[in-house]
């Protein structure tokens, strides 16, 4: 698989334009050096180099004491210079590896590079008066490509590899690896082979895919499309191919027969780099804990559906971590952060989220106001217990106003109660849900101890 992830800068590659938002106006941030001016010269990006390095780092790979930049030679309206700079055969770092449950896939290189310009194609089908434009804001943009070794072997593998790696991406801070923006894309190269194999059958290699989502599904049509071929008598033609979304299946875009040589040679604009070990060392010491040593600690404390949301988050992470610091317990915290927090994206302060799971576990407010205090609280930065004292938010806990809640609600469900009597416990829940429909502020756990005595 090679995966292409914008690195995280405020500059391009090779100038010294500021990275476009998605919706910038067409070609509002290019100069000279991205549009392929003759005479200009390009200058690495130290900040698109550290994020490579921080990346190859995590990723467990060697890093040479000297890397170089290639052109790759070609033809096309989006790439204004008439060539991309890549790498070639002294890539800023190779043989690493990354671990996905207990399989370990080699990575044969992480190497930077420059984005391409983008196509727009408009038209009247009618008039057959068709026109194309390009936009070269992405042109020169930063990407890190990242290789892996031919150690995936389906569909899931794939997606729960891809998914690592968004993940580590973002906690060391080298990527925002936004697959909806475009910062993240996939190539997954795909071949079948006999059980018992050990040869690689002809490969398939699908372009552009951009969602966890279409990566799984089209690895799963092109083994099946793949496999019906060899099993009818014919073969798998090594090509490329994209995948339509609309229809949900793989078609071919260029067969190896017109594939190009690119007659690569060292950009002889930018001289090789020489990776200074002691700025190495000092980058490797900086990396923050990867999601995979989160993940596996917080699995001794939380059901793992739970570790694996929090830990794929540097942010979650650390507001679950400093949260649990201040004495909450580990399960209500996660709670709250896999339900309340991790949807709305927005991440209150640790302080006042172990404030406000401690309000709704001690029964000073309820699960429903804890949920609106929350928001309030993230907007505004006040703590809950302001909150909470200027609303006037308080549980109903007085037991003779909570007695006589129980009775109306006992008075007005005969079957549940006679059902309850009988011993189908279950029947408390519709009891309960009742309860709360009449005061949903009502203490929920002293209501449904009183509603059991009063039953009983
Ligand atoms: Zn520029």
């Amino acid at each position: 698989m090679e995966i292409h992830v914008q690195a995280r800068t405020r500059s391009k590659m090779f100038c010294g334009c500021a990275i476009a938002e998605l919706n910038a106006p067409p070609n509002t941030h290019v100069c000279e050096v991205c549009l392929g001016l003759p005479g200009v010269l390009p200058v690495p990006n130290k900040a698109a180099v550290e994020a490579c390095l921080k990346t190859a780092l995590a990723l467990n790979c060697e890093i040479p004491r000297h890397t170089k930049f290639d052109r790759k030679n070609y033809m096309y309206p989006d790439l204004p210079k008439g060539y991309q700079i890549s790498q070639y055969d002294l890539p800023m770092s190779r043989d690493g590896f990354l671990e996905i449950g207990d399989r370990r896939v080699r990575i044969r290189r992480v190497h930077l590079e420059e984005d391409t310009g983008k196509l727009i194609h408009a038209g009247d089908k009618l008039h057959k008066a068709w026109e194309s434009y390009v936009d070269l804001n992405r042109a020169g943009v930063p990407l890190m490509e990242i290789v892996s070794e031919p150690d995936l072997r389906s569909a899931d593998e794939a997606r729960d590899y891809a998914m690592e790696l968004q993940a580590l991406l973002r906690t060391v801070g080298a990527s925002n690896a936004d697959m909806e923006k475009g910062q993240m894309r996939a190539e997954p190269n795909i071949s079948i082979r006999r059980a018992g194999s050990e040869e690689l059958g002809v490969k398939t290699e699908l372009k552009n895919i951009n969602s966890f989502r279409a990566l799984h599904r089209a690895i799963t049509f092109e083994v099946e499309r793949q496999r019906q071929a060899l099993e009818s008598g014919g073969k798998v033609v090594q090509e490329t191919r994209g995948w339509s979304e609309s229809e949900q299946r793989t078609f071919p875009q260029r067969s190896k027969e017109f594939a190009e040589d690119y007659r690569y040679f060292p950009e002889p604009d930018i001289p090789p780099l020489e990776l200074d070990r002691a700025w190495i060392e000092q980058l490797r010491a900086s990396l923050p804990e990867l999601p995979s040593v989160t993940r596996e600690a917080l699995k001794k404390e939380l059901p793992a559906a739970d570790a694996v949301l929090i830990a794929g988050s540097r942010d979650l992470a650390d507001l679950y971590q400093r949260t649990v610091a201040r004495g909450v317990p580990p399960a209500a915290t996660a709670n709250w952060i896999v339900n309340e927090v991790a949807p709305t994206g927005k991440i209150p302060s640790p302080e006042n989220l172990a404030e406000l799971v401690r309000l709704v576990l001690d029964g000073a407010i309820t699960r429903e106001q804890g949920r609106s205090v929350l928001m309030e609280s993230v907007e505004t930065g006040r703590t809950p217990a302001e909150i909470v004292a200027e609303h006037g938010y308080a549980q109903m806990s007085d037991e003779s106003e909570l007695r006589v809640l129980a009775q109306a609600v006992i008075d007005a469900n005969p079957k549940a109660t006679a059902d309850f009597r009988a011993g189908r416990k279950q029947a408390m829940q519709a009891l309960m849900a009742d309860l709360r429909k009449r005061a949903p502020h009502a203490n929920a756990k002293a209501a449904s101890e009183l509603l059991m005595k009063l039953l009983a």
